[in-house]
């Protein structure tokens, strides 16, 4: 199979319809998504859910039981067809670092470079280890050198021969939170800076929304919704979105006009139509932070737990149905358990399901 022709970046990734498993056994459904020119995309989803099943069917190591693949106008995979790895131009870093011992830091940065003129490779190798803040370590071996900085190696590897896209398989899962909130950040930088177009698989979602400009989130091989780490939070379609991304309760409500429910903590208010009919009975989405202390309110809960969080307490709060939902206060509101306060709910919009 000819190899895809060298353009400097992604111009757009299609997956149309795409399944992929083992042994006849289906473990992708039917995904679909797009990721454009220098977009980082992110694979969401609990242990198990088939992201690196769906990660390794991109890069060319799983072929399609449906659907197809397209980079660029070019289909790369369908039933019928894989265009090889290699001749894929994609980047893959994993959880598992993997750099090579016995090679200094340089060597292991150039290894893609085979192809390069010895000037461009040595020019390569320079700017990256610049661009990922560890210039001066070029004649180092890896294992002279930290968690975090052999994972920005590794990374400059990927990217080294500028390949259209990075795929990245929980490269942070290995290395400690502290480390994790300094580098995903970078990572994202080094990304933007080089215009690459990435992928990354994750089950966590604070790296999800640090990284991601589009986040699509699984669960048991299906893609409930892909969109902006701030639709999925604020825009759920579904419930498994509604309750994997944040803290979420749902409280029973009964529709009252085209953008008012009738709930426990009375009627709620939203900013559009929300599309159900009079007297429809719904679950309304609530997180933390639509439910205040309100000592004015005439709704009042019983205190169950409560976290103080610095700048707020977060508390567990028992309505007079018996449901328990999140109430953020502010710091100030130190309550005790079992203590009675009022609340009130400030929502934007009304996130709704059948009930
Ligand atoms: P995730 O990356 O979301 O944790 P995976 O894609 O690794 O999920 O796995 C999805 C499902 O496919 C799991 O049930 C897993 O056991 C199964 N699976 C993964 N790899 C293989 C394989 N090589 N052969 C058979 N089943 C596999
Ligand atoms: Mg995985």
């Amino acid at each position: 199979m000819a190899s895809l022709p060298l353009h400097k970046t992604l111009k757009e990734m299609t997956l149309t319809n795409v399944s992929v498993g083992y042994d006849g056994g289906v473990v992708v459904k039917n995904a679909a998504f797009q990721l454009l020119e220098g977009q980082i995309g992110c694979l969401l989803g609990p242990s198990g859910c088939g992201k690196s099943t769906l990660l390794r069917a991109i890069a060319g190591f799983e072929s399609l039981m449906t659907g197809e693949i397209m980079i660029d106008d070019q289909i790369i995979s369908n039933s019928s067809l894989s265009v090889n790895p290699e001749d894929r131009h994609i980047g893959m870093v994993f959880q598992d670092i993997a750099l090579f011992p016995h090679l200094t830091i340089a060597q292991n940065i150039a290894f893609g470079l085979s192809s390069w003129s010895k000037e461009s490779a040595q020019e390569r190798v320079a700017c990256l280890l610049e661009l990922v803040g560890l210039a001066g370590f070029q004649s180092r071996y890896p294992h002279s050198l930290s968690g975090g900085q052999q994972q920005r190696v590794a990374l400059a590897r990927a990217i080294a021969p500028k390949p259209k896209l990075l795929l990245m398989d929980e490269p942070f899962s290995g290395l400690d939170a502290k480390l994790r909130e300094e580098l995903v950040p970078d990572i994202r930088d080094i990304l933007q800076h080089e215009k690459m177009s990435a992928l990354l698989v994750t089950h966590d979602q604070m790296e999800a929304f640090a990284m991601a400009d589009q986040v699509s989130v699984m669960d048991a091989g299906v893609i409930h919704q892909t969109g902006s780490p701030y639709q999925i939070y604020h825009r759920p379609e579904t419930r498994f979105v509604a309750s994997f991304i944040g803290h979420g309760d749902f409280l029973s409500a009964t529709v009252c006009g085209p953008d008012c429910v009738h709930s426990d903590l009375g009627n709620i208010r939203g900013d559009l139509d929300h599309g159900f009919a009079d007297n429809a009975l719904v679950d309304l989405l609530v997180r933390p932070d639509d439910i205040l202390h309100d000592d004015d309110s005439a709704f009042v809960g019983v205190i169950v737990s409560k976290w103080f969080r610095g700048s707020h307490f977060l508390y567990r709060v028992k309505l007079s149905s018996g449901k328990v939902v999140y109430c953020f206060a502010s710091s100030h509101h130190n309550h005790a358990l079992g203590q009675k306060i009022g609340l009130s709910v400030h929502l934007d919009h009304l996130v709704l399901f059948p009930r």
